[in-house]
């Protein structure tokens, strides 16, 4: 890339930055939620490092990438960065699990038994336990990613018991709509499972719902991580949710 698009792109992405944080902090007064108590995770999947490190630069620790090669692959290349925090949104195939449990500091998709199991085996040592999310399936029928309200005890009992793993809330990817207080609709219930889950839970302290297009209505319904790419980075060239 030449330097001058390269200073250009670190520009753009410092104000998109600054842009969406304020955004997430004008929700959170307007919906009076606590101060301060909504991070924002900068979804990264598809951009070059370029990109990461301009955020990187402008104070952003927390990235979320979708595709394991591409999340080890930066996780590699950027690890001379203090505190940057690699976050695995994506759908986990198991012969990917042990790449994932090696590098990751949070996974926010579980939602197989199988998938949670090997994460706790291969989690290594010498590594803190992987910081995990239960992936919710709360709308969208056509997708197979994401437990159903109706398992997620089961689920939740499950890694309980994986010493390895560490529960730290739920997450959910819904069908996108455009009406605010329908995508509140959809959130309802499971931030009330979430509510009681913390209640119950200690550690639970994370609601990963939220993107581009209904930052508003996730803060709203109580989000406490909300997952940006677009609105940080810009139109990826090609993917979108898987
Ligand atoms: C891509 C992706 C996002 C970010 O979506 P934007 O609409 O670009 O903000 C958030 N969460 C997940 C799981 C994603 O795959």
């Amino acid at each position: 890339m030449l330097i001058e698009d390269e200073n250009n792109e670190a520009r753009n992405i410092k104000a998109n930055l600054a842009r969406v944080s304020q955004q997430v902090e004008q929700c959170v007064q307007q919906y009076k939620r606590e101060p301060g108590s909504v991070r924002l995770l900068a979804v990264s999947k598809t951009k070059p490092l370029s990109a990461l490190e301009a955020a990187y630069v402008a104070g952003q620790r927390a990235f979320g990438e979708n595709y394991v090669q591409e999340a080890v692959d930066k996780f590699h290349a950027l690890s001379h960065l203090p505190d940057i925090e690699w976050h695995f949104i994506g759908p986990i195939q198991s012969n990917k699990s042990r790449l994932i449990a090696e590098t990751m500091h949070w996974v926010h998709s579980i939602d197989r038994d199988k998938i949670a199991r090997r994460l706790s085996e291969q989690r290594p040592d010498n590594l803190p336990p992987l910081n995990v999310c239960i992936q919710v399936n709360i709308s969208d029928e056509d997708s197979k990613a994401g437990v159903s309200l109706v398992e997620l005890n089961d689920m939740v009992a499950l890694v309980a018991e994986l010493p390895n793993l560490r529960l730290r809330g739920l997450m959910a990817i819904p069908a996108p709509q455009d009406n605010h207080d329908a995508q509140c609709a959809v959130y309802d219930p499971l931030a009330k499972a979430f509510v009681e889950l913390s209640q119950s839970d200690s550690m639970v302290d994370t609601l990963s719902i939220g993107m581009s297009g209904d930052l508003p209505a996730a803060i709203q319904s109580g989000s406490t991580m909300v997952r940006v790419g677009t609105a940080i980075f810009g139109e990826r060239n090609y993917s979108t949710t898987t």
